[in-house]
């Protein structure tokens, strides 16, 4: 039974953006009274979260470094024709580092900062300042965030395509035979939709092995993906494999313009909108969110983060049209095409850009002018830029 009490921000859901956002107010505001309220029991559920470092805004590192697991100089992509090493850094946070830091935390060895998690209470927001915990207790607090993440079903969703993983994290009995990860793999045949093995060498004895699909329905086949797991492992020359962790999801891409939406709080993360809707990650602009509303007094919240949203507007605009070029107007076998012109003409600027969130016109311009993909009447593909308004994720 939780009892009342005053507090300066109340964080609902405790997944990556609400974890974050209680690392960035430990910094920003070491005084202020947190809580985190979980519905399970406990923090950051089963991911790695991965990112390209210069998706993380430099003055955000001060309280994001130590949250890093692993860090590698570079990665590949693997495409039919086209191999390719991108200079650019790249990172990962998994959901045990994350959990254990936030627990830390909570554990006050880190300053002055009270914060406090309650698990294994759904938590119903009821009005801007104001929650419900377990159905019983009530509590007002100047800041109310939503970071209850992905919260539509995916049955009362249309207009968006999915991106499916199941992941497979090994011990290696011999050494890992490369030490940086490989994004995309996209040497399986392509029959059904986009897919590809993503690699990421934790070390020389431990890798994680992912098969990704971009498809219409939110389901990759476990079959499929044992068997794409099986052959790497083969060809690496790996024959005795421990698996030790199994990490599977899906995220929904959406492609219709974001319709308003009216929210009773605050929101971030998958709620409110702050991933990006090509990509499908959240690292980047869950930094950014936390950061600011850490920063900002909980009366101007709100009105910041609008203004950040609205200068983001074209770009969430055209992140979207990725996803219509993907799974409107290409055909399932070409996707790994557009994927393949990507990383064929992007210098690594661009590429930090794009994936960052941070992207320019003469960027997008980068990524679309050119021959349309394969089978693609120029015309379809001009007119696309301009969607109709649509139900789907904000
Ligand atoms: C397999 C997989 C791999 C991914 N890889 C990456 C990656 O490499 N990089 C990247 O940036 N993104 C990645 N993503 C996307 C990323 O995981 C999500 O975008 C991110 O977790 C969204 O963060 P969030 O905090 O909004 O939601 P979540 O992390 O889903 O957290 C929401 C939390 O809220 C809790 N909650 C929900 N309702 C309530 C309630 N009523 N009361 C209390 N608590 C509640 C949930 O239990 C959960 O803990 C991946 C996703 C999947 C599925």
């Amino acid at each position: 039974m939780i009892a009342p009490r005053e507090v300066d921000h109340v964080i609902v859901g405790g997944g990556l953006q609400g974890c974050l956002l209680a690392h960035a107010i430990a910094h920003h505001r070491p005084a202020a009274r947190v809580l985190l309220v979980e519905r399970s029991d406990r923090l950051c559920g089963n991911h790695t979260w991965s990112f390209h470092a210069s998706d993380i805004p430099q003055q955000t590192r001060v309280w994001f470094d130590p949250l890093v697991t692993k860090k590698w100089p570079g990665y590949f992509v693997k495409f039919p024709g086209l191999s390719r090493r991108v200079g650019i850094p790249y990172e990962t946070i998994s959901s045990e580092s994350l959990r254990e830091a936030t627990v830390r935390l909570a554990g006050g060895t880190a300053g002055r900062q009270s914060l406090e998690i309650v698990y294994g209470e759904p938590c119903e927001i009821v009005s801007p300042t104001g929650v419900k915990i377990g159905g019983s207790c009530r509590l007002d607090g100047p800041a109310v965030i939503d970071c209850r993440g992905c919260t539509a079903s995916a049955a009362a969703l249309n207009s968006v395509g999915y991106q499916s993983f199941i992941g497979h994290e090994y011990e290696t009995s011999r050494g890992w035979p490369v030490a940086e990860p490989t994004l995309m793999d996209v040497r399986a045949d392509q029959a059904c939709g986009f897919e590809f093995l993503y690699e990421l060498p934790f070390g020389p004895d431990r890798v994680l092995l992912e098969y990704t699909r971009f498809s219409e329905e939110p389901v990759c086949s476990a079959d499929r993906a044992e068997r794409l797991i099986a052959t790497r492992l083969a060809e690496a020359g790996v024959d005795a494999a421990k698996l030790v962790r199994t990490e599977r999801g899906c995220l929904p891409m959406p492609y219709a313009a974001a319709p308003g939406t009216e929210r009773m709080s605050v929101a971030g993360g998958y709620a409110g909108g702050w991933y990006h809707a090509a990509t499908g990650y959240s690292m980047p602009l869950a930094v950014r969110f936390a950061d600011l509303v850490a920063k900002a007094a909980p009366e101007h919240i709100a009105a910041e983060l609008a203004a950040v949203a609205s200068r983001d507007a074209l770009r969430r605009g055209f992140a979207r049209f990725l996803n219509r070029l993907l799974f409107c107007l290409v055909q399932p076998t070409d996707r790994w095409k557009v994927f393949r012109r990507f990383y064929q003409v992007l210098s690594e600027d661009r590429i930090s850009r794009f994936y960052a969130h941070q992207f320019n016109v003469a960027d997008a311009a980068r990524i679309v002018i050119g021959r349309p993909p394969a089978g693609l009447a120029p015309i379809r593909f001009a007119k696309s830029f301009f969607p109709r308004t649509g139900p789907g994720l904000t």
